[in-house]
C-alpha cells in the first residue's frame, strides 16, 4: 500500500464522524490536532469548535485555537493544530472560495497543514461507513485559485495506534476523566458496529475457526461494553468491569494481532466497506479498552 500523506487515528475519525452525522441540518467544524512527521501528518485528536453556523456556513471559535495551543504547550508534546475540519451537509466534499482562503492562511503558518471536508448525510441515513464522505485537501501556490486532494488512511497498525493513544492519554492532565468520557461515548457508538461485525463474521464463508474465536471475544467484549455503558455512574462498578474486561481484551488483542497478520492479504481483497468497518470497529474497541486500562493503572 502506498504511503498516505495523512494518517488519522480511529479515535479522531470516530469523533468527527459522530459530530458530522449528528448535524445534518447545519455545517459544523473544529480543529485537528496531531504531529508533522517526515513524509506525513498524523492526526491524533479532533475538537468541535463551532461559534456560529447554518446549513451552508460555519464560523469556528478562534479562541478555541488559543486554548488548544496553550494546552499543548503545557503538556510539552510535539503536537500542534494540523488544520480545520468542517462539514458540507448534503453538498458533497470540495473546497469553497472561503475554504481555500482559510486554508491558505493555515498553510502559510504550517506548510504541512491539511483541511478536512466531510459530508455525513448519506451515512446518517444508511449508517454504512462507506457512505461517509471524508476528503483532505491542500491549496496550491498563491498564483493559482486551485487546491488538490491529499490521500489519507485510518491507522490500522495496532502497535502504532496503541503508541499514539498511550502518548496522547499520558499527556492529558486528567486521563481518568477523558477515558471515562470517551469510553461512554464510544461504547454507545460501537455497540451496533460490533453487532454487525459479529454477524458478518458468522456468515462469511471464508472465515475460519480463528474468526469464530474472534467473534466470541467480540461478543463478550460487546456485552461488557453494554454493562459498562449502563452502569458507568458507579465508579466501583466501573473498576470491576475494567478488571473483568481486561482478560477478554488481552485475548481479543492477541487473536487480533494473529488475525491481522494472517488475514491481511485476504482482507485487502474484501470490499472497502468490510475492510473499513471491521478494522475500524476492532481498533476502536482496542482504543476504548486501552483507555480503560490506563484509567485503572493511573
Ligand atoms: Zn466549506
Amino acid at each position: 500500500m502506498a504511503r498516505k500523506e495523512v494518517e488519522i487515528t480511529p479515535l479522531a475519525f470516530a469523533k468527527i464522524i459522530d459530530w458530522v452525522s449528528s448535524n445534518t441540518e447545519r455545517e459544523v467544524g473544529g480543529y485537528m490536532i496531531g504531529k508533522v512527521m517526515k513524509d506525513s501528518v498524523v492526526i491524533t485528536d479532533a475538537t468541535f469548535a463551532v461559534a456560529e453556523s447554518n446549513p451552508a456556513y460555519v464560523a469556528l471559535d478562534n479562541m478555541a485555537q488559543f486554548r488548544i495551543i496553550e494546552e499543548i504547550e503545557k503538556r510539552g508534546t510535539d503536537e500542534t493544530i494540523i488544520g480545520f475540519w468542517h462539514s458540507h451537509p448534503g453538498l458533497g466534499c470540495f473546497m469553497s472560495g472561503t475554504d481555500i482562503a482559510t486554508q491558505r492562511i493555515y498553510q502559510s503558518l504550517l506548510p504541512a497543514s491539511v483541511a478536512m471536508v466531510n459530508d455525513g448525510n448519506a451515512f446518517a441515513r444508511s449508517r454504512s461507513l462507506a457512505d461517509f464522505e471524508a476528503h483532505f485537501y491542500r491549496v496550491n501556490g498563491k498564483e493559482q485559485q486551485d487546491y488538490h486532494e491529499v490521500s489519507f488512511n485510518v491507522i490500522t497498525d495496532p502497535n502504532k495506534l496503541l503508541n499514539n493513544l498511550v502518548s496522547h492519554v499520558q499527556a492529558q492532565e486528567n486521563p481518568e476523566k477523558i477515558a471515562e468520557k470517551t469510553a461512554t461515548k464510544m461504547a454507545f457508538e460501537l455497540r451496533n458496529t460490533l453487532r454487525q461485525l459479529s454477524e458478518s463474521l458468522l456468515t462469511e464463508e471464508q472465515f475460519t475457526k480463528e474468526h469464530l474465536k474472534l467473534k466470541k471475544a467480540i461478543d463478550s467484549a460487546c456485552s461488557d461494553i453494554e454493562s459498562i455503558d449502563k452502569q458507568l455512574i458507579s465508579k466501583d462498578f466501573f473498576s470491576d468491569q475494567i478488571k473483568k474486561t481486561e482478560k477478554t481484551t488481552k485475548e481479543l488483542q492477541k487473536s487480533l494481532n494473529v488475525e491481522i497478520t494472517k488475514q491481511r492479504d485476504q482482507l485487502t481483497q474484501l470490499t472497502k466497506v468490510v475492510f473499513g468497518s471491521t478494522l475500524l470497529a476492532i481498533l476502536s474497541l482496542i482504543a476504548v479498552i486501552t483507555l480503560l486500562i490506563l484509567t485503572l493503572l493511573s
